[in-house]
């Protein structure tokens, strides 16, 4: 390259061939125009004071040093403590239980552990965009079935084919970043069969797992017949706390199944920060109050949101969890595609 003075050697093409996230390109596009940003998922508000407060003490207070790499004991426990409280599992929390700084690493640590070149992985699109290049880049070749609006349903016979004795691990995101659905518990029977057919693993992204409405609950795969040993089952202070830029996630799996993706922790980012690690702990053991105003609070969010979208003419499609929610421009007659509206609506002035 000219500019360089030299030749770049060509970078990965995998990584090379995605363009910046779509996240970042919105929410600087909403930035620079001064627009409401809906585009990127965090709330509006930051989460419990209470929370803060026990992370700005600890960070006071230290020790600011590399904290045990998988996770100080405190979080450790809480989120072996959470599992049993919410969804009756036990969990041994120093076997079971590892910190990664976000889901996102959690989840980049999964493939990398888990991965052989040539193995397959199932996703299910609509997906979070981090899916396809760390599984492509850890070398799996993914096998995608998707979802489709207005009810979401599970494609069982395009599902079963996807699965075959290459399938490695199935990727399950529920409730489901962007699709706002939650799998109802057939659709997981389902799921968790061919997963023990095929001699697979599932990596459970439920970073939403308390951001459900409606009176719903969420149902994590591991508790199903025959999935203990089977699962990853993922979390997020980021959203179960609303400090999506605090980064600190959880993985809890059996300990032959964690142990090598604690490996692949230990080289990508080693530990996670203490003081956000004793907060979260703290932030885990609150009463059953803050979990269900979580999702009520965020229910109230979306009612509002989906009337007001409604009113102005999209059609809404049901939101049964996550910060997501699905509309359909076509009632609005706009001459482009989702990508040239959401472009429009964000530079356009009223
Ligand atoms: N998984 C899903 C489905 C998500 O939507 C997000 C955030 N948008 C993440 C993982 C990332 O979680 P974290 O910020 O803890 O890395």
């Amino acid at each position: 390259m000219i500019a360089w003075g030299w030749d770049v050697k060509a970078a990965n093409s995998i990584i090379s061939s995605y363009g910046t996230t779509v996240f970042e390109v919105m929410s600087r596009l909403a930035i620079e125009h001064e627009s409401i940003n809906l585009g990127q998922g965090f709330p509006d508000e930051d989460g419990p004071a209470d929370v803060r407060q026990v992370a700005a003490d600890a960070l006071m207070s230290g020790p600011n040093q590399y904290p045990p790499m998988m996770g100080v004991p405190e979080l450790r426990q809480a989120v072996a403590a959470h599992a049993s409280r919410h969804y009756g599992f036990s969990v041994d929390w120093q076997s079971e239980v590892m910190v990664g700084s976000g889901a996102t690493e959690v989840l980049t640590d999964c493939m990398m552990g888990l991965i052989e070149p040539g193995d397959e992985v199932v996703v299910i699109e609509p997906l979070y965009d981090c899916y396809m290049p760390i599984i492509r880049r850890a070398g799996a070749v993914v096998k995608r079935i998707r979802v489709t609006p207005p009810d979401w349903a599970l494609p069982r016979a395009e599902l079963e084919a996807a699965f075959s004795d290459k399938t490695k691990l199935i990727l399950l995101n529920n409730p489901q970043n962007p699709a706002a659905k939650m799998f109802s518990d057939d659709e997981l029977a389902f799921i968790a069969q061919l997963v023990q057919r095929h001699d697979a693993y599932a990596i459970c992204d439920e970073v939403y797992e308390h951001i459900v409405f409606d009176g719903r609950r969420h149902t994590p795969l591991i508790t199903l017949p025959g999935m203990r040993e089977r699962c990853v089952k993922i979390g997020s202070a980021g959203k179960t706390f609303s400090l999506t830029g605090w980064k600190v996630g959880y993985a809890t799996a059996a300990p032959e199944l964690l142990a090598p993706i604690a490996k692949a922790h230990q080289f990508v980012t080693f530990t996670t920060p203490p003081n956000l690690q004793n907060a979260v702990a703290f932030g885990l053991a609150k009463d059953d109050a803050y979990f269900s105003g979580l999702g009520a609070g965020m229910q109230a969010k979306r009612d509002r949101f989906a009337a007001g979208l409604a009113r102005i003419g999209f059609g809404v499609i049901d939101c049964q969890g996550t910060y997501f929610i699905t509309a359909d421009i076509a009632p609005l007659g706009f001459d482009g595609d989702d990508t040239a509206f959401c472009r429009h609506i964000t530079i356009k002035r009223a």
